[in-house]
């Protein structure tokens, strides 16, 4: 088995461990040898594990730990893995109750995502069983990789089935750094949009538990940003999503294959062996070929139509052309597939019944798992390589069969535009699977294009393949997940660990004096669609009167909510009250007063600029206060949102632009203009006082509560709820653990960190 070769580009130091996660192992036992499992992700990881594993490369993994489903026990596995000479990879098998398995795997992995994710949104069964069983099952993984995991573990989600785990793990495992790599298509918004809305936040929030988020096409990436940049509240910038997990990145590793693997087998005697039976089977007939699992994503039976119109179209043909469909047997207990399988069969008794002669037949139609002899042989031969998925992933099927094309008589790649190889194969003929008169031409096109045209057609797909193979893919893709988890601590807070908690509230303990500003918005309570039902409950004035309470605590909300509505829910607190970002303050019992002019002349001028945004954005709401303007934009539906937002702040820069007393700021979901001199800065700083007191603590969510952070002097603490850029030093996820937190603080009781770090991240938001 081939690894990294002579060379070529070092592999990168790793003195880590890999922990691989997928549904199934890559391999079964077979009268006691390790026999591997049928697919595009066994392939290709099956190579790099097998590499790996009998590799003595000291820049490889400490060791790689596959985690996955299985029928065989840890102990038959252990012993099959000696036989196969793997000594550094170990095989943990994971046990699925069989009526989770059936909820979670044929359900909803493969009856809801599997479909939806191919574009078959008519086959999707959106069964809520089916998904909680698919929430239990990912829980279930995760138990078992944080028993395997150890610190500095790099772990590799694959695939549809675990599309929560790397969530999971973020939380379970913060010190890990993980990967999660997609190996179907990721659908148009227009179609993930039919997955019912709490599910589609919870796969979406999953998936950003990954570091590094890997699809297969740029395309595949760009639908899963936009599914993000509409559903959740996450920031995206390029590619990188800011989500309740803190940063991620995206990014598109096209799968490879082990081609020189392929290309070395093909002068083996057994490849030898089985070229000279098929020859000897099918005489001096021209060859095609195809060879996909049984799935309505393959476009088996439409494939067979088109051939059938070739040879209608094309009669010169009969007798000269055998198509030789290998179709490995899939899910076929399952009636759909039973019925597809026996349509497939029917048709090819039809169109054989049809053409053949006495001494030639159209089709051979195998439905079996081949030999890999067989295979490379059958790939070798092909004068011609149909492969026509209405949707696939990537199709290594393409890769394999020009990997193992003969450079002296080279073969013609068919291939459909709808799989993911078609983005990297361009040379190859490519067709829509649904137009049965444009396969049939290429294929006509194929028999009779020069050696010439067939050769240099081949020499360049050749040397994309063989420079794209499945060890490049994963070495990117880890050189990936690292740099995207060194990536992530860069401007966001970390959480707070049960260490720094007690640290604060050791500091907030020996202070004589403490100053503590709170936000509103966000921090004390989440945000409601519509702002005046964002209302303080019980436990938000349970903690604010009991801070109050203690004579050694200043406590001041910091808002820019306008000072009716402040008065309104706080005016009998014990509380300091700043509104309109400190424009106006108001002690407990006093009056308001307003800390500076204002001069209001420039109010109007903004209004009018922001209606005329304001009539082509539907959801839009433009909010007048007593010296600023807001632009609202929470409701608007997200995607024209970002641009009408856009618009507007040209607009505003325009209108603004010789006004250097005023500020255009973004706050979560608002567009706030307002006089430089009001910032929540000059508010805290003048609350704050100096000297200030040896405990200061301020917590906010947007970025005007940057401007509280900033006025807050060492040794203070800042707190940011929410994850993406910030000077906070820490963060906590939701209002609910911002309470947690204070109500620690003042709790005698030693608190359980987990109430602020919180098993339900998000869980406050809207
Ligand atoms: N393959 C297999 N058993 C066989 C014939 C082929 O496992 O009897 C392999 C084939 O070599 C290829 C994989 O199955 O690597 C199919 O991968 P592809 O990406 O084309 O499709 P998927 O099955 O993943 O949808």
């Amino acid at each position: 088995m081939t690894s990294r070769r002579a060379g070529e580009k070092p592999p990168v130091r790793r003195q880590r461990r890999l922990l691989v996660v997928s549904y199934r192992l890559p391999f079964r036992l077979e009268e006691g040898k390790l026999a591997q499992n049928a697919g595009g992700l066994v392939s290709a990881l099956f190579a790099y594990a097998r590499a790996h594993g009998s590799q003595s490369d000291p820049g490889g993994f400490e060791e790689l730990v596959w985690i996955g489903a299985s029928t065989n026990s840890a102990a038959e596995l252990a012993s099959a893995e000696r036989e196969a000479d793997m000594p550094r990879v170990r095989l943990v098998p994971v046990t699925i109750p069989p009526r989770l398995d059936r909820q979670f795997y044929e359900g909803c992995s493969n009856d809801l995502i599997w479909p939806l994710f191919h574009s078959f949104p008519d086959l999707a069964d959106f069964r809520a069983t089916n998904y909680e069983a698919y929430q239990k099952a990912n829980a279930l993984f995760c138990r078992l990789v944080e028993k395997e995991a150890r610190d500095g573990d790099v772990i590799w989600v694959h695939d549809y089935h675990l599309l929560l785990l790397p969530g999971m793990l973020r939380q379970a495992l913060p010190a890990a750094a993980i990967g999660l790599f997609l190996h179907i298509p990721f659908p148009s918004f227009e179609i993930f949009r039919l997955i019912p809305r709490t599910w589609r936040v919870a796969l979406l929030e999953g998936m950003l538990g990954a570091h590094l988020v890997g699809f297969h096409t740029q395309d595949y990436a760009t639908h899963f940003l936009e599914a993000v940049s509409r559903c959740l509240d996450g920031a995206t910038d390029q590619m990188v999503v800011d989500s309740v997990h803190g940063r991620s990145r995206v990014g598109a590793f096209p799968i490879g294959i082990d081609a020189r693997e392929f290309e070395l087998e093909r002068n083996t005697a057994a490849v030898q062996q089985c070229r000279d039976d098929i020859r000897r089977a099918i005489g001096d007939h021209r060859l095609m070929f195809s060879v996909d699992r049984l799935d309505y994503t393959k476009g088996l039976l439409q494939r067979l139509l088109a051939y059938e119109e070739f040879l209608e179209r094309f009669p010169r043909w009969l007798g000269e052309i055998v198509f030789n469909m290998v179709v490995i047997p899939s899910r076929d207990t399952i009636p759909r597939y039973q019925k597809m399988k026996k349509e497939i069969e029917s048709t090819v008794g039809r169109i054989n019944g049809l053409y053949s002669t006495l001494d030639w037949r159209p089709i051979v139609y195998q439905y079996r798992s081949i030999p890999r002899a067989e295979l490379i042989a059958l790939y070798d031969m092909a004068d011609i390589g149909l492969i026509t998925p209405m949707r696939d992933g990537m199709n290594l099927v393409a890769k394999e069969f020009v990997a193992c094309q003969p450079p002296h008589r080279s073969g013609v790649l068919i291939l459909s535009e709808m799989t993911g190889a078609a983005a990297e194969l361009r040379e190859a003929l490519l067709i829509n699977p649904n137009d049965r008169s444009e396969i049939a031409d290429a294929i006509a096109t194929a028999l009779l294009m020069s050696d010439e045209q067939r050769r240099s057609t081949w020499t360049r797909l050749r040397d994309r393949v063989f420079a794209n193979d499945v060890f490049t893919w994963a070495e990117e893709f880890l050189d990936g997940v690292y740099s995207a988890r060194s990536g992530t601590a860069v401007p966001t807070a970390t959480g707070i660990s049960p260490a720094g908690f007690r640290k604060m509230r050791e500091a907030y303990r020996k202070a004589a004096q403490r100053v503590i500003l709170l936000d509103y918005d966000g921090t004390l309570v989440p945000f409601h669609r519509i702002p005046s039902e964002a209302v303080p409950d019980d436990r938000v004035r349970q903690v604010l009167s009991h801070l109050a309470a203690d004579t050694a605590n200043q406590l001041a909300i910091v808002s820019g909510r306008s000072t009716q509505f402040l008065e309104r829910w706080f005016g009998k607190e014990p509380v300091t009250l700043f509104a309109e970002h400190g424009a106006f303050r108001r002690h407990p019992g006093g009056d308001w007063q307003q800390l500076q002019a204002d001069d209001k002349h420039w109010k109007n001028a903004v209004i009018a600029c922001m209606r005329q945004i304001w009539k082509r954005s539907p959801g839009a709401a433009i909010e007048e206060k007593a010296t600023a303007v807001v632009w609202h934009y929470r409701d608007m539906e997200p995607v024209s949102a970002k641009q009408r937002t856009a618009d507007l702040e040209r607009a505003l820069h325009e209108l603004l632009n010789d006004n250097s007393d005023l500020q255009i700021v973004r706050g979560d979901r608002i567009v706030e203009v307002r006089p430089k001199k009001f910032s929540k800065m000059h508010a805290a700083r003048e609350f704050i006082g100096t000297p200030p007191p040896p405990f200061i603590l301020a917590i906010g969510d947007d970025r005007t509560d940057e401007d509280l952070f900033a006025a807050v002097p060492p040794p203070g603490y800042t707190v940011k709820v929410g994850n993406g850029p910030t000077r906070a030093a820490m963060s906590v996820t939701n209002p609910g653990q911002v309470l947690a937190l204070l109500e620690g603080l003042i709790s005698p009781a030693s608190m359980d960190p987990e109430a602020i770090h919180g098993a339900h991240r998000g869980a406050d938001r809207i």
